[in-house]
């Protein structure tokens, strides 16, 4: 009896396994045959940035909310007559983006960098096929400016910024002052006017003609104003430091020896304001590379 009773426990178990499994052979097949055939993702999935360049005023705002800090961006101020453009809302841009980089291997998808573009220009795409043997593939470069563009929008806000500066000296040399003033002031003009008279900027070959009449027009301006620059500044200055900036390569003794050289007895601010110079100096010395 054991045995009829082995035999029976076999076929109906068997047989209950198959009443489930036999309806399936008249099922459609679940197994997508993956990448012949792919399955259609939900409206809002979250894979790889984008960004539209476009229109990416450079605000870095997205950088700021990405909380893993894979986003890096570094803009140049925009000089006149060498306008960024708008944005396809007609925002006039006033930065050049020279770096957005994203490293989407640091990337955890949250989108939190979309929301807060003013321009809508970063945004999640459906992509998800981008692996890559090399870690260091996956950091994205986005810009579209070729590195020579780069290096010559940098040194273009260098040199507006020395301009701005040498702007802002004159216009305090100007205004009424001490007796002792003028000497103060002196050091700027000879420290920011090579920043920008020596300034070259570069023309890459092959660029757009017009590009290139407007650099062109921007490095003559710049020279210009630097001529006048040392026009003024000869006009308000010893005959020494003028003879000082004549010959550039003494030129920084003369401009670090003349605060020294100055006497504190009669300006109790004068030192105070020497020491505002020689760091201005020592920065400008600094961009320029030669410290
Ligand atoms: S999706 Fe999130 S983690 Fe990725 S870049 Fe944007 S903010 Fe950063
Ligand atoms: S928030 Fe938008 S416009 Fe601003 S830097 Fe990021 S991508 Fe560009």
């Amino acid at each position: 009896m054991s045995i009829l009773s082995d035999i029976w426990d076999g076929v109906r178990t068997t047989l209950v396994g198959l009443k489930i499994t036999v309806p399936y052979i008249w099922k459609k097949p679940v197994t997508g045959m993956y990448p012949h055939e792919r399955l259609d993702l939900p409206e809002r999935v979250r894979n790889r940035l984008y960004v539209n360049m476009d229109d990416c005023i450079g605000c870095d705002q997205c950088s700021r909310a990405c909380p893993v800090n894979c986003i890096t961006i570094e803009t140049a101020k925009a000089v006149d007559g060498d306008s960024p453009g708008v944005t396809s809302n007609g925002k006039k841009k006033a930065l050049w983006v020279t770096r957005f980089d994203i490293d989407i291997a640091k990337c955890c998808y949250c989108g939190l960098c979309t929301f807060p573009c003013p321009t809508e220009c970063i945004k999640m795409t459906d992509v998800f096929e981008f692996a890559e043997q090399e870690r260091n593939n996956l950091i994205y470069n986005y810009i579209t400016l070729t590195p020579e563009e780069v290096q010559e929008k940098v040194a273009m806000e260098k040199a507006g910024d020395a301009a701005v500066l040498a702007r802002k000296t004159a216009a305090k040399g100007g205004a009424p002052a001490p007796a002792a003033a003028p000497a103060a002031a002196a050091p700027a003009p000879a420290a920011a006017a090579p920043a920008s008279a020596g300034q070259k900027l570069h023309v890459p070959p092959g660029t757009d003609p017009e590009k290139a009449a407007k650099i062109a027009e921007l490095q003559a301006r710049m020279a210009a104003a630097a001529a006048k620059r040392q026009a003024e500044s000869a006009a308000s200055k010893p005959a020494a430091a003028v003879v000082a900036e004549a010959a550039p390569e003494a030129a920084a003794a003369p401009v670090q020896a003349a605060p020294a050289a100055a006497s504190a007895e009669d300006d109790p601010g004068k030192e105070a304001r020497i020491a505002a110079w020689k760091e201005k100096i020592a920065a400008l010395k600094r961009e320029r590379g030669e410290s």
